[in-house]
C-alpha cells in the first residue's frame, strides 16, 4: 500500500480536522471517520472556543501553560489559511474582545495576577523580536498590548461587591458556526480527504502492516477500514480505543462534563463586552456580532466528573444537543442567578438553548484546590506506537499548532 493510501484520522473535531488538512498539505490521502452526521458537532463546537492568550493560566507559576496558549493562538489563523489555501476573514468568525473581571475573593490577589499579565506581554515581545509571526486571529499583536486598564468599559455594569478590578484584553473567541461553515466548504473542494460520517468506531487491532478497525454505521451495517497509520483524534472516546492496544494513562485524569447557555442579552447590555472572571470557580459571557451570546457559569455549568477511560454514556445526549430537560433548566436558571450577583441588568435574558461537552484533563482535584493539575495544561499532545497516534488536543487553541507537531513527526 503506497504511503498516500494508508492514513486514517478518527474523530472529525477542531484536531481531527486540522490534522486531515495537514497531511493533505504534506501530499498525503486522508480518510477520516466520526459518528456523527458533520464535522465539529461534538465538544468544538459546544465549548467556548475563546483563542487563549495565556489569561486564565495564571496559577501555573512555570508559566508553561500561558507560553503554550500564546504561540498556539499565534499558530491558528496562519495555520488554516495555509492549509485552506486561502486568506480568511477572521475577524467576521470573532467575538469581542474580552474583559478580565478579577473577583473579589480570586483565588490569585491582582498584584499576582498582573505579574503573571506583565509577564505574558513580555514573552509576546520576546517571540516576536525572535521572529514569530504576530498574526492572532487576522489582528496583528506587533507593537500592541495584550491588556491595559479598562478605559472603554463601563464599569458600573458590575457589582462592585463581586468585582474588585477589570482589565481591557486583546483576546477573541471563534463563532463556531461560520467555522464550521467554512470548514465544510473548503473540505468539499478536497478530493484528497475524505470523510465518513454517521459511523462509531468500536475496535481497534494491530494487523501485519498496520491496524484493523471496525464499527457500525447509524444504519446498523457494519464497517470496517485498514491502515498503515492510524491517528486517534476521538477526544472523549481515545481513552477506550488507545487501551485496546493496551495503551493506558499512567497517571490521574479526569473528563468533566460542563455545560453552556446561548441567550439573547436585553437590549440595555447591547454595550456588554466579552468577559472572563479571574481566578477560580467563575464564568464567562461571550459576544458576537451575529450569533447569540454564549453564558457558563462554572459551579452551575460543571454537572459531571469521571475518571474511566469511557465517560458515563448519560453524558452522550448532552454533547450531541439534547440535554434532558429539567437538568438544562436547572442550569440555565443558576447560571443567570450567578450572574445577576455581579451584572445585575442580565437577568432579563432570553435563554435559546443548554447543551454541553467534556473537558479531558490530567489531574483529580477541581480547580478551586490551588494545587490542583487542571492549572497546568502544558503536558498534552500527542504519543506515537509503530504507527498508532493518539492525540490528547488539550484545548481548542492548541489543536492547529499540535497537528502540524504531529504531520511533522510523521513524515520524519
Ligand atoms: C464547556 C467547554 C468550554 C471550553 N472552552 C474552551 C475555550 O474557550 N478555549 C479552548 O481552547 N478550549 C476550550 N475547551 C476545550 C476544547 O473545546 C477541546 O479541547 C477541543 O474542542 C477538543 O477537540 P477535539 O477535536 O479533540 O474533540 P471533539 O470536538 O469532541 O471531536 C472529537 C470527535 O470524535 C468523535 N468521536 C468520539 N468518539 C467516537 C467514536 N467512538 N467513533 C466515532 N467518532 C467518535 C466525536 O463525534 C467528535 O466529532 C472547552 C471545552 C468545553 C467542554
Amino acid at each position: 500500500m503506497g504511503r498516500a493510501n494508508s492514513v486514517l484520522v478518527l474523530g472529525a473535531g477542531i484536531q481531527g480536522i486540522s490534522v486531515a488538512l495537514a497531511l493533505r498539505r504534506r501530499g498525503y490521502h486522508v480518510r477520516v471517520i466520526d459518528q456523527m452526521p458533520a464535522l465539529m458537532l461534538r465538544t468544538s463546537l459546544r465549548s467556548e472556543g475563546k483563542i487563549h492568550l495565556g489569561f486564565v493560566y495564571a496559577n501555573d507559576s512555570s508559566f508553561q501553560t500561558s507560553a503554550l496558549m500564546l504561540r498556539a493562538a499565534l499558530h491558528f489563523a496562519p495555520l488554516f489559511d495555509d492549509w485552506l489555501e486561502m486568506p480568511v476573514d477572521w475577524r467576521r468568525m470573532s467575538s469581542a474582545p474580552f474583559v478580565y473581571l478579577i473577583a473579589r475573593d480570586s483565588m490569585l490577589a491582582p498584584d499576582a495576577l498582573y505579574a503573571h499579565y506583565h509577564r505574558l506581554q513580555d514573552f509576546l515581545n520576546e517571540m516576536i523580536a525572535g521572529g514569530e509571526a504576530a498574526n492572532y486571529l487576522g489582528n496583528s499583536l506587533r507593537d500592541k498590548k495584550l491588556w491595559q486598564p479598562a478605559a472603554r468599559v463601563k464599569t458600573n455594569l458590575f457589582s462592585p461587591n463581586a468585582i474588585a478590578e477589570c482589565f481591557e484584553t486583546a483576546e477573541v473567541a471563534l463563532e463556531r458556526t461560520r467555522f464550521r461553515a467554512l470548514l465544510r466548504t473548503r473540505l468539499a473542494a478536497f478530493p484528497e480527504i475524505t470523510i465518513h460520517y454517521a459511523t462509531r468506531v468500536e475496535t481497534i487491532e494491530r494487523a501485519a502492516n498496520g491496524f484493523h478497525v471496525r464499527g457500525t454505521r447509524a444504519d446498523g451495517t457494519r464497517w470496517h477500514d485498514d491502515a498503515e497509520i492510524v491517528i486517534n483524534c476521538l477526544w472523549d472516546g481515545r481513552l477506550a480505543l488507545d487501551a485496546q492496544l493496551g495503551l493506558r494513562p499512567q497517571r490521574a485524569f479526569v473528563m468533566r462534563l460542563k455545560y453552556r447557555v446561548l441567550g439573547e442579552l436585553p437590549a440595555t447590555l447591547r454595550a456588554l463586552p466579552s468577559l472572563t472572571m479571574v481566578l477560580g470557580r467563575y464564568g464567562d459571557v461571550v459576544r458576537y456580532q451575529n450569533a447569540p451570546t454564549y453564558f457558563s457559569w462554572y459551579p452551575a455549568c460543571l454537572r459531571g466528573w469521571s475518571q474511566t477511560l469511557t465517560p458515563p454514556s448519560e453524558w452522550d445526549a448532552v454533547c450531541a444537543g439534547n440535554p434532558p430537560p429539567e437538568i438544562a433548566d436547572a442550569v440555565a436558571r443558576e447560571t443567570m442567578t450567578a450572574f445577576e450577583k455581579i451584572i445585575p441588568a442580565i437577568g432579563a435574558t432570553r435563554v435559546k438553548s443548554v447543551d454541553g461537552g467534556i473537558i479531558y484533563a490530567w489531574g483529580e482535584s477541581d480547580i478551586n484546590d490551588f494545587d490542583s493539575e487542571l492549572h497546568k495544561r502544558y503536558e498534552i499532545g500527542f504519543t506515537h506506537h509503530d504507527g498508532y497516534y493518539s492525540v490528547d488536543t488539550g484545548k481548542f487553541t492548541t489543536a492547529p499548532l499540535l497537528a502540524q507537531q504531529l504531520v511533522r513527526h510523521l513524515d520524519g
